[in-house]
């Protein structure tokens, strides 16, 4: 097997319930290779978002290791950490978290204002983008004048826009029709493998997973083959 881009080590992560410390995560152990595409599945409560955001870095293990990439982000310093985040993991969440006050194409781009880089100009690859998740007529149009799931299309532009090697998404078709769920999935799918991210996406639905090429079940903290 060649090295795994990611590499997940007797993860736990409790949190404090009044006196007590619940383990949502117990030593959890993953190995994902680049370009590989794993769904998790398992019941509310069971930690998949916990495991999706520590994976992402928005969280932090207990204890155990995570390396991304050879590298423990969790050992970087917070401004460094942000930086990592921002540029190598992209996410895209149930609801689609974009800015009601802008544009499409000014969403895609707000990833791209912190740490830009002298003469990078990340304009193009976003129209690129809107224009792959089949809005190049809605560049200018507000969530609000969105469908749901032109919304959702436009957070996976966003998620994309530093074409990051790891690509998150949890319940990413949640909210969506059948149609908009399929078209959505559709495009996370294509990218992912033209960018050859690894892609991690949680979901309830059984015929989504089924679409992946590996599967795991959240149970008793673990990371189960289904
Ligand atoms: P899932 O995404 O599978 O529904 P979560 O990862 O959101 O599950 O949550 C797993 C468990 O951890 C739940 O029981 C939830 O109540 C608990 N939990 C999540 N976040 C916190 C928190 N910040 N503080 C305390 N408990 C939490
Ligand atoms: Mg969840």
């Amino acid at each position: 097997m060649t090295n795994p881009h990611i590499q997940v080590r007797s993860l736990t992560r409790t949190y404090s319930l009044g006196p007590e410390q619940v383990a949502v995560l117990r030593d959890l152990d993953l190995d994902l290779v680049a370009g590989e595409a794993l769904a998790v599945i398992g019941p509310s409560g069971s930690g998949k978002s916990t495991l999706l955001h520590i994976l992402g870095t928005l969280d932090r293990p207990s204890s155990g290791s995570v390396t991304i990439g050879g590298l423990d982000p969790f050992t970087l310093p917070e401004p460094e950490l942000a930086r990592f985040r921002n540029r190598e993991v992209g996410f895209v969440f149930q609801d689609h978290h974009l800015l009601p006050q802008y544009t499409a194409l000014e969403n895609v781009l707000i990833p791209t204002l912190p740490f830009r880089r002298k003469g990078e100009d990340p304009e193009p690859w976003a129209r690129e983008l809107l224009g792959r998740v089949g809005l190049e007529k809605r560049l200018a149009h507000r969530p609000a004048e969105l469908s749901g799931g032109e919304r959702q299309r436009v957070a996976v532009a966003r998620a994309l826009i530093h074409r990051p090697r790891l690509l998150l998404a949890d319940e990413p078709t949640g909210n969506l029709d059948e149609a908009a769920a399929t078209g959505v999935a559709d495009l996370l799918f294509e990218l992912q493998r033209e960018l050859g991210a690894v892609l991690v996406l949680v979901t309830h639905s059984l015929e989504l997973a089924a679409r992946f090429p590996r599967r795991c079940r959240l149970a008793s903290g673990r990371c189960v083959a289904a």
